[in-house]
């Protein structure tokens, strides 16, 4: 039985898109995919253009996030979606944060259900929690809860810890907390390799899910960055 599941899975085929797929996640996962047999296309919404990653499986579509009803067309004939989007509060303010991780990721999620993918895969945080006091943990937590009302046949919410990663743009803060972490968290107990996050993603959406739904309900799963370090092996 397991060896059959395996093999339907192995030869089935996705059509994909990423949103995020510019930053440190998002890029990795995005050269894991188109990579990955699994995959026969790849489309990347992003909002400046894209072209250091080439493949005959990439498709780059430019798109204002403020006007994202404006380019519903760019979201459809998509079967499985990863987003990756964010900032930082340090980058955008307060508004523009809450912008970004919350209010773009509904709306794309919204419009990809309308569309009809049927897997929605989202990078959220550890600590993710919508009561929080903390405005991070909290926005991480309403995006989670956002996304799991839309009623995709099944949502995966990824919680990393810190990732690691040889970051493009400057981040005084978050630079310490990785040298800390290559140092002393040898383990990955609190911190993450990008590679590692995009490898779990990866290889989640061809496994069945662990925990399936019951009477083929909604499947809401939440992946914790102990659960990323064992799929992104
Ligand atoms: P990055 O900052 O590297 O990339 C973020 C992506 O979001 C990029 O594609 C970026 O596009 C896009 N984006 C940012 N602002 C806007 C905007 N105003 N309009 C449109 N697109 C925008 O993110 P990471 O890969 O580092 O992180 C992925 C996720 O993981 C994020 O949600 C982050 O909060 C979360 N996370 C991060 C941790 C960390 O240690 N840093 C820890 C745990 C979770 P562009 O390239 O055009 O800027």
């Amino acid at each position: 039985m397991i060896f059959q599941i395996l093999l339907s899975m192995e030869s089935k085929t996705f059509r994909a898109l990423v949103l995020g797929g510019t930053g440190e996640v998002g890029r990795e996962l995005v050269k894991q995919l188109i990579t990955h047999p699994a995959f026969t296309r790849v489309t990347v919404l992003g909002r400046r253009a894209f072209d250091e990653i080439q493949s005959d499986k990439l498709v780059f579509k430019q798109v204002d996030f403020d006007k994202l009803h404006e380019f519903e067309e760019a979201f459809t004939d998509t079967e499985v979606a990863y987003c990756c989007l964010g900032t930082t509060r340090g980058k955008a303010g307060k508004d523009g944060f809450i912008k970004v991780d919350r209010d773009y990721v509904l709306t794309s999620a919204e419009i990809l259900k309308k569309a009809g993918c049927s897997h929605f895969h989202l990078v959220t945080s550890h600590g993710a929690n919508k009561d929080s006091m903390f405005l991070y943990q909290k926005i991480k937590g309403e995006a989670e809860e956002g996304v799991a009302a839309l009623n995709f046949d099944r949502v995966s919410i990824y919680r990393p810890g810190l990732l690691l990663c040889e970051r493009r743009e400057r981040r005084l803060l978050e630079g310490v907390a990785q040298t800390l972490a290559k140092g002393f968290d040898w383990r990955n107990r609190m911190s993450v390799p990008v590679e590692t996050v995009a490898k779990a993603m990866v290889t989640n959406t061809l496994c069945p899910p662990e925990r399936p739904s019951e009477n083929n309900a909604p499947l809401k799963e939440i992946i914790t960055h102990d659960d990323i370090l064992r799929l992104g092996i």
